[in-house]
């Protein structure tokens, strides 16, 4: 006897479906846009489990007679095509009457719809894609549907289900992603009977953005428009400002013809805008929505049409990398005109109150962007560290024990996690050696500062490199983190999800100095702070900490922690060291030179940005061509 079966049809249903719908989050965007494609104007959401016990949507659309509730649920019902005349039209917006049915055909589903003229409704009750009732339905115009247990009958399909925060957050950015497209519809949402998202019709998109991402990043974007070259398609949209950057790319949007979708190109060619805006690994949040003629776009590369295919790819990205490109430079030079003169922050790492001095040579006129101090050959500039016998010339005698004042800790060794790229910054020792006497010549572009050694000279990042310090330092004392008591609590808010979200790493934050109390699942007061930060920085900590709590939901509870530490503390560096262009005095010179000596994994930041550039005598002469 052959070996060949051919399966049943409910058997090859039940596959077929996995196709169209493979977790709850495929399930709720078909029944969404089913929703939208009705005409609705308000959609209620409620989850359980994210998803995998029950999926219920309600709309008020224009519902369905009894006979199109009937065929709706039948495989290749839609009433969207009359004919296979209308392939095209399959192709380019996806309609194959095929949800529905693959729905109901892995789960428990219950359809509830009435027309406008009817005067009463009909409900539709099924197991596996088979009818099991029907009766008469007292309900308002308009569908519900509700899933239960999905993929109980495949259990090979709901192995593959992932936790519950998983699947929530796949069908949460979803959402994102259909708020952003469907602005005129409010959607109310709800996931294990918590209210999560309301966010009613919106006139714009910043107006949507400030509703399902927060109202301040929405001041923050950027509105552009442009049309590609050879003028097939248009491109519009909302880019964040230079100032806001993620670590992650899960607010970067892009839409063609108004569907949401993946395109690995177009999303780099966005962030290729920002090239030298952002810093190395951090991205941008941004809605883009191309419009361009749906004979030019393949959208079939992907069962369930995540990712498109241009035909002309090179003219769609060009399109947006200038585009964005030509709007951050308007929006910077506005701002430019706005501040013309050097911010100078305070510089946290030393309190000095003496007014920092640029080092400048006393008879430059200033006009120049910056001018090298004539190197003074007198003692008082010349400093010495390490364990040197002789007594170097001047008071200052530093040795690497060097404890500051501040009650800085001895840094004990870290794994050198940040490879160093470039091998001009790989020099096998420290640009900084452990012992060297150097001559400070001064501050350049308010950003580098640079040090005479006998060997040649050294340029030092100041940021990088106090970021560096930074870092390590909060390594160590992250258990008793020097805080500020806040005498008027802060209060914070989220929404209720990004509430849920941050609750379980709420002990992570006090660790770090960031007592925050929850007031209720979206509120929380800000109790105290590390003395390093300001206030208005941890809301931004938190948000880049929800961020990569989602981003790696696939990584345990112990690998998350490591992550989140790590990055917390980059971060609380980052926000607390002094900036380029802070203005520096000898004093603060010093004092960081003398903290970044002491300092473990000195040659780069946290980031992998390299701290110190030096330059030897040889260098500088086979430039110069002294010697060959
Ligand atoms: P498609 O959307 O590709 O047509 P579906 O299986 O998703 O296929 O839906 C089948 C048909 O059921 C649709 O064409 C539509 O006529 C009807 N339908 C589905 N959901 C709704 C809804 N929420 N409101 C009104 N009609 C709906
Ligand atoms: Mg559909």
């Amino acid at each position: 006897m052959g070996k060949i079966k051919i399966l049943p049809p409910h058997e090859a249903q039940k596959i077929a479906a996995g196709e169209v719908v493979d977790r709850p989050a495929n399930v709720v965007k078909e029944l969404i846009e089913n929703s939208l494609d009705a005409g609705a104007s308000h959609l209620i959401l409620s989850c359980h489990d994210g998803g995998k016990k029950s999926i219920t949507i309600i709309d008020n659309g224009c519902g369905m007679s009894p006979e199109d509730a009937r065929l709706a649920i039948l495989n290749h019902a839609t009433s969207k095509l009359q004919s296979v005349d209308d392939l095209q039209a399959i192709s380019t917006f996806g309609f194959r009457g095929e949800a529905l049915a693959s729905v109901a055909a892995v789960s428990h589903m219950t359809l509830t719809t009435k027309t406008a003229e009817a005067v009463e409704g009909i409900q539709l009750t099924l197991e596996a894609g088979t009818m099991v009732a029907e009766q008469a339905s007292a309900c308002n115009t308009g569908t519900s549907l509700e899933i239960k247990d999905l993929f109980y009958n495949l259990p090979a399909r709901k192995k593959f289900l992932k936790k519950e925060e998983t699947e929530w957050h796949a069908i949460y950015h979803m959402l994102q992603a259909l708020c952003l497209a469907h602005r005129k519809c409010t959607f109310t949402v709800h996931h294990n009977d918590h209210l999560v998202l309301h966010a009613p019709a919106a006139n714009t998109l910043q107006e949507r953005i400030a509703q399902i991402f927060d109202a301040q990043l929405a001041t923050l974007m950027i509105p552009c428009t442009t049309q590609s070259k050879d003028g097939s398609c248009s491109v519009t949209g909302i880019v964040s400002h230079p100032t806001h950057h993620r670590y992650d790319r899960n607010q970067i949007f892009l839409f063609v013809n108004n569907r949401w979708v993946k395109n690995h190109k177009l999303g780099q060619a966005l962030i290729k805008a920002y090239a030298s805006i952002l810093p190395a690994r951090r991205y941008p949040s941004a809605a883009l929505f191309i419009t361009i003629d749906p004979l030019l776009v393949d959208i079939n590369i992907h069962p369930r049409k995540e990712e498109v295919q241009f035909l002309h790819p090179r003219l769609v990205e060009e399109a947006v990398e200038q585009m964005v490109h030509a709007a951050l430079q308007a929006k910077t030079s506005q701002d430019l005109g706005k501040k013309a003169h050097v911010p100078h922050h305070a510089s946290p790492f030393a309190q000095q109150t003496s007014a920092p001095q640029p080092f400048q040579s006393k008879n430059n006129s200033g006009s120049t962007p910056f001018a090298f101090a004539t190197p003074q050959k007198s003692s008082t500039n010349t400093w010495s560290f390490g364990a040197k016998k002789e007594t170097p010339p001047q008071p200052h005698v530093l040795t690497t024990n060097y404890n500051p004042p501040d009650q800085e800790i001895d840094l004990p060794s870290l794994s050198e996690e940040n490879s160093i790229q470039n091998s001009i910054y790989t020099a096998p020792e420290s640009a900084l050696q452990d012992h060297f006497e150097y001559q400070l010549i001064g501050q350049v572009h308010t950003t580098y500062i640079i040090i005479e050694t006998a060997e040649g000279i050294v340029l030092i990042d100041q940021h990088a490199a106090h970021e560096r310090i930074l870092y390590e330092l909060f390594a160590q004392r992250f258990t008793n983190v020097a805080t500020t008591q806040l005498m008027f609590p802060h209060l914070i808010t989220l929404t209720p999800h990004e509430g849920s979200l941050i609750t379980p790493w709420l002990p992570l934050f006090t660790d770090h100095g960031i007592v925050l109390e929850p007031l209720n699942e979206h509120q929380f007061m800000l109790k105290a702070i590390p003395v390093t930060l300001k206030n208005v920085v941890i809301e931004e900590l938190l948000k880049t900490t929800l961020n990569l709590v989602q981003e790696n939901n696939t990584l345990n509870q112990t690998e998350l922690s490591t992550l989140l530490h790590d990055q917390l503390r980059a971060m609380m560096a980052c926000k607390a060291a002094i900036k380029a262009g802070d203005v520096l005095d000898e004093q603060q010179m010093h004092e960081l030179i003398r903290k970044l000596h002491a300092t473990e994994n000195r040659m780069t930041c946290p980031h992998g940005r390299p701290t110190t550039w030096k330059l030897s005598v040889n260098d500088i002469e086979r430039k110069f061509k002294r010697v060959e």
